[in-house]
């Protein structure tokens, strides 16, 4: 629900701060060459969880003109968005939703010559326009390269089919997140087979607007001017690859979380905190309770390790994380009180911790701390420190 008033629920909530994107989005922009590389917008998954029309419509204004997702319903809330810019949807789409497709000038990938007659086959009047996905090492979906000819063939059958317009071909690689010797013999395979197969396509009289193998990873550390499309997910939101991968100066993580205060008790010696009474105080303290919690998206496997910033501090989780609240220890941060703003990734003060930091805690990756930040949660859409919208899904 859009709520023009720009007030919501004081609880827990996600700042998303657009004028990173649209610096984010210069910035990995500026690394294509851009005679050659188009900068694609990968907002699927309601944009990795920052708001997917928001995001879109902040990142036209800024001359992005394609945008990637997941599936149909993703694609279509774009369009309803105003979306004017090129929509590929990564995944399986059933054949049967090909007029829908048609009519709302969605490209969708075409994983196998039966997945393309399907398309075919139901599309009225309009053609599908496709991109073909080739599996050149992911092991994901897509055709088979490790046979040229097959490849090959199973291309053409594609081309054959009517009412589709093949426009594209792409491959996605599987560890190009990596510096490794043989990740990146890995991924050097994966590009010779995926222009091989472009190559030789091209000799049996295919050709294709768009050749695209690059995601952010790709971009940053395997850039190869051959690919038409860079798809940049999770950069754009400000988050690294992998641990390994250092993002460009200037680069910022889009999303903060934020709560308040809402409680606040002594904690006498021998008095334990939560479910399972997983803490118990070994000295006298103070503890503070914030009303967020794994149903929040703020996951029960940082019970005891993460750390929030309270007054540019760190405070660290006690007990056992719940499903709306959790504890944390503030006995030596002065002036915390019932409203004081906590920050459970973002910044604070000289304090930062980020969704990658909290990712590290329990063996996750920063994609999914974004991602899994719940429905529940109201985004905060702010331009140069001023709210620009509040989207709150209740
Ligand atoms: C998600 C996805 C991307 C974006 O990946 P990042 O690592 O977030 O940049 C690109 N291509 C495909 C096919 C994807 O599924």
């Amino acid at each position: 629900m859009k709520n023009n008033s720009n007030n919501f629920l004081k609880r827990t909530w996600a700042e998303i701060h657009l004028d990173r994107a649209e610096r984010n989005y210069e910035i990995l922009s500026s690394l294509c060459d851009n005679s050659c590389t188009r900068a694609a917008c990968v907002i699927k998954a309601n944009a990795y969880g920052h708001g997917d029309v928001q995001l879109m419509r902040c990142l036209e204004e800024k001359g992005a003109d394609f945008f990637c997702v997941s599936n149909l319903d993703e694609a279509l809330r774009l369009r309803k968005g105003g979306c004017k810019g090129d929509i590929l949807i990564l995944g399986w789409t059933a054949g049967e939703y090909a007029p829908i497709l048609a009519e709302n000038n969605i490209i969708q990938v075409v994983l196998t010559p039966e997945h393309a007659r399907e398309l075919g086959k139901s599309a009225s009047g309009k053609a599908v326009r496709a991109h073909i996905k080739l599996d050149t090492g992911m092991g994901r979906i897509g055709l088979l390269t490790a046979d040229p000819d097959r490849c090959a063939e199973e291309m053409a059958e594609i081309f054959a089919v009517n009412g589709l317009n093949v426009e594209g071909v792409f491959t996605h690689f599987a560890v190009a997140d990596s510096f490794d010797e043989d990740n990146t013999a890995y991924t050097n395979m994966q590009k010779e087979r995926f222009f091989g197969a472009v190559e030789r396509a091209a000799a049996m009289g295919m050709s294709f607007k768009e050749v695209h193998c690059l995601n952010s990873a790709g971009t940053l550390i395997h850039y190869d001017r051959r690919s038409t499309l860079a798809r940049l997910g999770i950069a754009l939101y400000g988050l690294k690859p992998s641990e390994e991968i250092a993002l460009p100066e200037g680069i910022k993580p889009i999303m903060e979380l934020k709560s308040e205060v809402s409680y606040i008790k002594p904690l006498h010696k021998g008095e334990s905190v939560s479910y399972g009474r997983k803490f118990t105080a070994d000295r006298e303290m103070i503890a503070a309770t914030i009303p967020v919690g794994y149903a929040d998206g703020y996951s029960r496997l940082l019970s005891g390790k993460a750390e929030v910033l309270i007054n540019g501090r760190r405070a660290k989780s006690i007990g056992r994380i719940c499903m709306d609240q959790m504890i944390v220890d503030v006995t030596d941060i002065p002036d915390v009180k019932e409203g004081t703003l906590v920050t459970l990734f973002g910044c604070d003060g000289g304090e930062t911790v980020t969704p990658d930091d909290l990712a590290a805690l329990y063996g996750t990756i920063g994609y999914e701390i974004v991602c899994g930040i719940n429905r529940r949660v109201p985004r905060v859409y702010i331009k140069n420190g001023e709210i620009t919208e509040v989207d709150e899904f209740v």
